[in-house]
């Protein structure tokens, strides 16, 4: 079994779920008192919130740089980001390290395509559904059609995450917006809807909603399984 790394922390609520759900993956698959070997280095988001606010990705990327080396020196044999918003800078990540980055973005293509989808809704934070990085990928590199939210809902995405499920508040008013606004993305042809934030799997469950989600989390976790196994 290789050994996964993980650069967590972004936040630590989500960090826990990659936590729990590679563990079960791990133990579903080989049984008995299995568990992952994970080098986990989580960072304080404080620093790395406020470096997104005014738009400082090179000084965040100096501290997930400097985390990711630490996780590859600890003997990690692959790495995963915790976080579908700071996939933002990769690649300059990817560059500094000698071990491979399994990538949240293409993770969640492959789950996609292999279920048929073509048209796909995108959740997450405005950085996520604004900017190129992330839907740029999907559409350029697996030909997927994207649909963020219109901008007052995507203000609403963002301000939750943000707001409350970083900080570990579950709302049931919040829970009620996001399955509007999946209503809505399926309304304009969306035929499923990615949970591009790592922690919105924490607040909407697939229980919740008739269209179908991809939770980024659980989709990351699981790639991380089959990596750590074959
Ligand atoms: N965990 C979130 C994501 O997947 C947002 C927190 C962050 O800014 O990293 O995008």
């Amino acid at each position: 079994m290789k050994t996964i790394g993980l650069l967590g922390g972004m936040s630590w609520e989500s960090t826990v779920g990659y936590y729990r759900a590679i563990n079960e993956g791990i133990k579903s698959r080989l049984g008995g008192f299995h568990s992952a070997k994970i080098v986990l280095y989580s960072v304080d988001f404080e620093s790395i919130e406020k470096l997104q606010q005014v738009g400082d990705w090179t000084g965040a990327a100096q501290i997930l740089v400097d985390a990711a080396r630490r996780v590859e020196s600890a003997g990690a044999d692959f790495l995963l980001i915790c976080t579908n918003t700071m996939h933002k800078i990769a690649q300059t990540i990817e560059k500094s390290i000698h071990i491979p980055l399994l990538h949240i973005a293409d993770a969640t293509a492959e789950t996609l395509l292999q279920n048929g989808i073509e048209t796909v809704g995108l959740l997450g934070t405005a950085f996520t559904m604004e900017q190129d990085f992330y839907k740029g990928r999907l559409s350029d590199r697996y030909g997927l059609k994207v649909l963020v939210p219109e901008e007052a809902d995507r203000q609403i995405v963002h301000t939750v995450i943000y707001n409350e499920l970083c900080l570990g508040h579950i709302r049931a008013d919040s829970r009620a917006e996001y399955l509007r606004i999946i209503d809505a993305l399926a309304q304009r042809g969306a035929e499923a809807v990615i949970l591009g934030c790592t922690e919105i799997g924490i607040l909407v469950k697939q229980a919740d909603s008739r269209v179908k989600l991809f939770d980024t989390t659980a989709i990351h976790a699981d790639i991380a399984v089959n990596f750590a196994l074959n």
